[in-house]
């Protein structure tokens, strides 16, 4: 039938794309029969870090090349549930630690837009896979802005929930703290419609929340600009990395904003500068504790030596690459009892005053606006600092430390390339977040 016909579009296309993206990891056969439900016969993608059984989950690294799903993540079901089709596992930097998909250890995924360019990342492939049309949505994972900042290089739409809205459960954890499932979409619409999808408490991941969000609605409700205070941080604009391509878009977009109405004031935020610091400090150390487990006994590839602890070090040495194995060194140095007080604990403290300044400003404005990433996507295999991809997530990052809700929607591209403007909520503001994003995407 009709939606039969449609899935095999997309399967196809995708088989016929992927050779020259690399968006995908995985390609699954598809299903005999389609499942009824509200997205029955709908194709995704998921990123290769959540589960769904009968495929692998290799976190784009070579320690779980050969790891298959034990069992369907929360959202897995909730979709399978609805009747969406799993396409297939898409390419992502290992274990979801990087910001251009080149840290895979099965090649970088391209950008749709020009195939010389990184689609950015760590979920590159979902957004690449979504912006050439593949599937019209799939999911990726947020830990400091790996939903937006591959949406905003790759012209689509990526939205971080607020923290807790979505079960981790069966996500391969980066830092349990920070990270957050979220869909790449065409549309804030199509977001809105995923997310009443994949959200709601779960017994399986005890940080979920039993909270009343009213998902009724089968469109997101309207809203009306003039009802709307936005805050612009200007000293985001002062950021020294920011691109003046991307920094003159944005204030032309701001420009028609206020020319719709909408109420917008300029803000010193005072805490940027610390984010950065703050988020390498809080992820790694969550990281090397989270890797921990993979010593290539209980999960990992193993290899053969006489002595345990050769055989582990042997496992890990060889299972994990550059980046993962940075993270977890200064995860681990910082987490140790010698370091602890002055780094660890010193960016927990950063973490909660960075929260509460954003609350702060969130108290008399409805949203913080800014550009989502500070530059345009860059060449592959331009950039090999690690600090100046670090850098990059500045804008990202502040709605992972304080859990609230953040999404990134195409304004005009510069030069063919596109740029994403960055919207960020009081936790639990996701319904509203998305409505009023609707609104800014009408006039984009
Ligand atoms: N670029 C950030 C990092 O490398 C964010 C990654 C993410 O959100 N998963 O940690």
């Amino acid at each position: 039938d009709e939606k039969k016909r449609v899935i095999s579009f997309y399967h196809e296309r995708t088989k016929a794309i992927n050779k020259e993206l690399n968006a995908f990891l995985e390609i699954s056969t598809l299903p005999e029969e389609l499942s009824s439900g509200p997205l029955s016969g709908v194709p995704y993608a998921l990123k290769d870090n959540i589960l769904a059984r009968g495929t692998r989950t290799t976190c784009a690294s070579n320690i779980l090349k050969n790891y298959e799903s034990p069992y369907d993540a929360t959202v897995t079901i909730r979709l399978k549930n609805a009747g969406a089709v799993l396409l297939g596992k898409t390419n992502l930097d290992e274990f979801a630690m990087g910001s251009s998909t080149e840290n895979s250890a099965f090649g970088p995924t391209r950008n749709p837009w020009d195939l010389n360019r990184m689609p950015g990342g760590s979920s590159g492939g979902s957004a690449a896979a979504v912006a050439a049309g593949m599937v019209p949505f799939a999911l990726g994972s947020d830990t400091g802005g790996s939903v937006r900042q591959p949406a905003a290089f790759c012209g689509v739409v990526g939205y971080k929930p607020t923290y807790g809205l979505v079960s981790r459960y069966g996500l391969v954890a980066f830092a349990s703290s920070l990270d957050q499932i979220g869909p790449i979409t065409r549309c804030t619409e199509d977001a809105y419609t995923v997310l009443r999808t994949i959200a709601g408490k779960d017994p399986q991941d005890a940080t979920t929340v039993h909270r009343k969000i009213d998902f009724r609605e089968d469109k997101l409700p309207e809203i009306d600009l003039k009802d709307i205070r936005i805050a612009i941080p200007a000293d985001a604009l002062e950021f020294s990395g920011l691109d003046e391509r991307v920094k003159s878009r944005f204030l032309e977009f701001v420009e028609r904003l206020k020319r719709k109405g909408a109420w917008v004031s300029f803000v010193e935020l005072g805490i940027l500068k610390y984010v950065v610091a703050t988020y390498y400090l809080i992820a790694p150390g969550e990281a090397s504790s989270n890797l921990s487990r993979y010593d290539g006994v209980r999960y990992g590839s193993r290899t053969r030596d006489d002595n345990y602890e050769t055989m582990i070090k042997r496992n890990r040495d060889s299972g994990f690459g550059d980046e993962v194995k940075r993270r977890i060194l200064l995860g681990t140095f910082t987490l140790s009892s010698a370091y602890y007080d002055a780094y660890y604990r010193r960016a927990l403290k950063m973490r909660k005053m960075i929260s509460e300044r954003i609350e702060q400003v969130l108290d008399t404005h409805d949203f913080i606006l800014n550009p989502t990433a500070p530059a345009l996507p860059g060449k592959l295999g331009e950039i090999s600092d690690p600090l100046s991809y670090y850098l990059m997530d500045i804008y990202t990052i502040p709605a992972n430390l304080t859990g609230g809700p953040a999404i990134s929607i195409p304004i005009d591209p510069v030069e063919g390339l596109p740029v994403g403007i960055q919207l960020l909520g009081k936790r639990f503001a996701d319904v509203k977040l998305l409505s009023t994003a609707k609104v800014l995407e009408s006039i984009s």
